[in-house]
């Protein structure tokens, strides 16, 4: 080995930079080959090195996210799903909304593919370099009330200010959602999924001016999505759902 060559895999560990370590040599005869000047060669050697970690801080956020399942647009069946516009999804998985600090809301049935679209976006945001945090609406109140307790409610809205959200909007949900959605509003995203319309949040929280107020600043740049049809979970299963019916 070269003094260089021990060198590089000295530095290489100390900058915990593996990749580099990798392709160096390799990069280093193509150089010699192609005639590359001292610029590209490390033009070259730093894009391999950043392009490796985008791919494995990816996986890492995906991991850190806490989404239930990993789901894909690849594996939603648009065929299934006809009251979605394939291509508005598409348009959403380019992820523009999040630069602009728009919200998505997806309104449906249960079983619609509402969960489904939703971590199909944050895993889209989280492996292009967006940190993204999945949980339900309770454990999301949970986190808050705790945060309010310890008197740092505001501290805990910031932090999360910096992270798009899911929220899977249930009847558990309490008023400390007008305190997040109020203090992301026009900073950064929110993506909402829920099986009762506007009008029964009202009924949810039992405070309709609240309600309003907060779907008001949730609904002013967003993408607001309805889902229609049968649940995918029941597919194919109406003759055996109807046969149990009919012995009882
Ligand atoms: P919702 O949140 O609307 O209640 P989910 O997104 O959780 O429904 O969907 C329920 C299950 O059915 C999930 O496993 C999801 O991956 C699957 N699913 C729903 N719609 C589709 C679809 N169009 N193509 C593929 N899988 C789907
Ligand atoms: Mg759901």
């Amino acid at each position: 080995m070269s003094g260089a060559t021990t060198d590089v895999a000295y530095l290489t560990r100390a900058l915990k930079m593996p990749r580099t370590r990798e392709v160096a040599l390799s990069l280093a005869d193509t150089a010699r080959s192609e005639g590359w000047d001292y610029l590209e060669f490390l033009a070259k050697v730093l894009s391999e090195e950043v392009a490796s970690r985008e791919t494995h801080g990816g996986e890492h956020r995906v991991k850190a996210a806490r989404f239930p399942q990993v789901k894909t647009l690849d594996d939603f069946d648009f065929s299934h799903q006809r009251s979605v516009s394939r291509q508005q999804i598409a348009h959403l998985h380019q992820l523009d909304f999040l630069r602009e600090a728009k919200n998505v809301i997806f309104l449906g049935p249960p079983g619609t593919g509402k969960t489904h679209l939703s971590i199909a976006l944050g895993v889209q945001a989280a492996r292009r370099g967006y940190r993204v945090a999945f949980a339900t609406a309770t454990e999301w109140v949970l986190r808050l009330s705790e945060a309010k307790r310890a008197g740092r409610l505001s501290e805990e809205l910031e932090r999360l200010g910096r992270i798009p959200l899911h929220i899977p909007f249930d009847p558990e949900a309490a008023s400390l959602f007008f305190s997040l959605v109020s203090s992301r509003y026009e900073r950064s995203s929110l993506i909402v999924s829920s099986n009762k319309s506007f009008s029964a949040w009202a009924e949810i929280f039992g405070d309709a001016v609240a309600v309003a107020a907060m779907v008001d600043r949730l609904v002013h740049h967003s993408e607001v999505i309805v889902l229609k049809g049968e649940s995918y979970r029941l597919r194919g299963k109406g003759k055996e759902v109807m046969a149990a019916e009919q012995t009882r």
